[in-house]
C-alpha cells in the first residue's frame, strides 16, 4: 500500500523512488484518484530533486502503459517499426519527407505528431493545410494505413499515454515544464506507445530551439537515449542546428509545398537536405535496414530519384482522405495568401545571426500558429525564400517573401523579420547542420 503524500515526501527529500511507487502514482493520475495538487507537488519535487535514469525509465514505462500500447506483431509486416521525433523548430518540415523516404526504403513509420507549440510549427497543423487529410483517425485505420502505405502521420489519439496529458497540463501551469526527467518521460511515453522497435531523436540546438543552451540540448538527448534504450527501444539522437530557419519556408501550407517539391526533386534546400538525409540514414541504420551510413544514403537517394518516396507521400495523403493527385497538383490544392511580397534588408552587409524564435513568432502573429489553444489557423500565411546566415545583402535584397492576408499583417511581419535578422560586416563561420550523434555507447 502506497500513499501519494509519502511518495511526494520521499522525492521532496531527495530520495530515489522505486518503480512500484512510480507505477502507483502514475496509475492514480490515470484513474483520477490522485488530484492536480498532488501531481503539482510531485512535479515540483522532481523539478528540484531530479530523477535517476532508473526512475526516468520507470516513469516513462508507467506513462506509456497508462493507455493503449500499439502492437504490430499480428500484421506480420516485413520491415521494422521505426520513427523519429524532434524537439521542434521553425521551417522544419523534415517529418513530411522523412516518413515517406524511410517507408520507401522498407521501414514502417507510425508517426504520431503534435501541433505547433509556442514559436515552433507542428507537423499536424501543416498536414491540415491539405484539403481532406484527416489527422484524427482511430487506431484500426492508423494501423491499416501504416501497413498499406508504409507511413501514416496522425495526431495523438485520446487513449495513447493519457497520463501525460494530465501531467503536462499541470506542469504547464506550475512552472515545472523545464525538467529534463519529465520532458524525457513526456516525449517518450507518447512515442513508445506506438510500439516502436527503433527511434531517432532530433534535438535542436540554437536560437529557435526548445532547450535554451547547447548543454541543455545535449543533456536532453543523452537522457532520451538512455531512457528509451532502458525501456527496450533502440534509440539514438542527433543534435541539429536551429540557429536559422531550417528550410526556405516557414508556415503551414508553404512548408507542405516545400516538402512536396523536395520529394518531387523540384527544389531541395541544402540545409534541409543535410538534416533530412542524416536523420533518415540514422533511422535506416538503427532499424537494421542499412549496415552503414554509405549504404543508407545510397538507398535514400534511390527512392528520391525514382519517385518512390514522392509516391509514398501521395499514397499516405490519399489513404488519409486527401486528394489522390496531391503530389502532382499541390499548387491547386494548397491555399494561397492575398499578399505575397518581399521584405527588404534595411541596409547592406552580411547576415550574421537570426533570432529564429522571433521568425517563428512572425508566422504565429499572422495566424499561422496559435496564441490560445482554441485559435483557428490560417494555412496560407508564412514566409518563403528565407535568407540564410552568411548571405550578403543590400537594400534591394529580400530577406523573405511574406505571405499575409492583410496589409496590417504584412507590416507587422515585415517589422518582425527585419528585427530578427541581424546584418553586420563580417561573414560568420558556417554552422554545421548536425553537431553530433549520441548513441548508447556515448553515455
Ligand atoms: N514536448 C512534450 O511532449 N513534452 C514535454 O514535456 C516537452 C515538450
Amino acid at each position: 500500500m502506497f500513499l501519494p503524500q509519502e511518495i511526494i515526501r520521499k522525492k521532496r527529500n531527495g530520495e530515489a523512488l522505486t518503480a512500484q511507487e512510480i507505477q502507483f502514482f502514475v496509475q492514480g493520475i490515470t484513474n483520477n484518484t490522485i488530484g492536480d495538487g498532488q501531481i503539482a507537488a510531485l512535479a515540483m519535487a522532481v523539478y528540484f530533486q531530479d530523477m535517476t535514469m532508473a526512475e526516468r525509465v520507470a516513469l516513462t514505462c508507467a506513462m506509456r502503459d497508462s493507455g493503449t500500447v500499439l502492437s504490430w506483431a499480428h500484421l506480420e509486416l516485413d520491415g521494422p517499426i521505426v520513427d523519429k521525433h524532434s524537439t521542434g523548430g521553425v521551417g522544419d518540415m523534415v517529418s513530411l519527407m522523412l516518413g515517406p523516404m524511410v517507408a520507401a526504403c522498407g521501414g514502417f513509420v507510425p508517426m504520431i505528431s503534435g501541433r505547433g507549440l509556442g514559436h515552433t510549427g507542428g507537423t499536424l497543423d501543416k498536414l491540415d493545410a491539405i484539403p481532406g487529410y484527416q489527422t484524427t483517425v482511430d487506431n484500426a485505420r492508423f494501423l491499416r494505413v501504416v501497413q498499406d502505405a508504409g507511413v501514416a502521420i496522425i495526431g495523438q489519439t485520446g487513449d495513447l499515454a493519457p497520463a501525460d496529458k494530465r501531467i503536462y497540463a499541470v506542469r504547464d501551469i506550475t512552472a515545472t515544464v523545464e525538467s529534463i526527467a519529465m520532458i524525457t518521460g513526456s516525449i517518450l511515453s507518447k512515442k513508445l506507445a506506438s510500439g516502436l522497435e527503433a527511434l531517432v531523436m532530433d534535438v535542436k540546438v540554437g536560437s529557435g530551439a526548445f532547450m535554451p543552451t547547447f548543454e541543455a540540448s545535449e543533456a536532453l538527448a543523452k537522457s532520451i537515449v538512455a531512457v528509451a534504450n532502458g525501456a527496450g527501444c533502440r534509440t539514438s539522437a542527433l543534435l541539429t542546428d536551429m540557429n536559422q530557419v531550417l528550410a526556405s519556408s516557414a508556415g503551414n501550407g508553404v512548408e507542405v509545398r516545400e516538402a512536396v517539391r523536395y520529394l518531387n526533386g523540384e527544389y531541395q534546400n541544402p540545409r534541409l537536405h543535410a538534416v533530412t538525409m542524416a536523420l533518415c540514414a540514422e533511422m535506416l541504420i538503427s532499424a537494421g535496414l542499412a549496415s552503414d551510413e554509405g549504404e543508407a544514403r545510397s538507398k535514400l537517394q534511390v527512392v528520391l530519384d525514382s519517385g518512390k518516396a514522392a509516391d509514398t507521400f501521395g499514397r499516405m495523403v490519399a489513404q488519409l482522405g486527401g486528394p489522390s493527385d496531391f503530389i502532382e497538383r499541390y499548387d491547386h490544392y494548397l491555399p494561397s495568401a492575398a499578399i505575397i511580397r518581399p521584405v527588404y534588408a534595411a541596409h547592406g552587409g552580411v547576415v550574421t545571426t537570426m533570432n529564429t524564435r522571433d521568425l517563428g513568432l512572425a508566422v504565429v502573429a499572422m495566424g499561422g500558429g496559435r496564441r490560445a489553444a482554441a485559435d483557428r489557423l490560417d494555412y496560407a500565411v508564412g514566409l518563403t525564400e528565407m535568407i540564410r546566415l552568411g548571405e550578403a545583402v543590400d537594400a534591394q535584397t529580400p530577406l523573405a517573401l511574406i505571405h499575409a492576408q492583410t496589409e496590417d499583417q504584412f507590416a507587422e511581419a515585415a517589422r518582425m523579420v527585419q528585427a530578427a535578422v541581424t546584418i553586420g560586416d563580417t561573414r560568420p563561420a558556417a554552422l554545421p547542420e548536425v553537431y553530433r550523434r549520441i548513441t548508447l555507447a556515448d553515455l
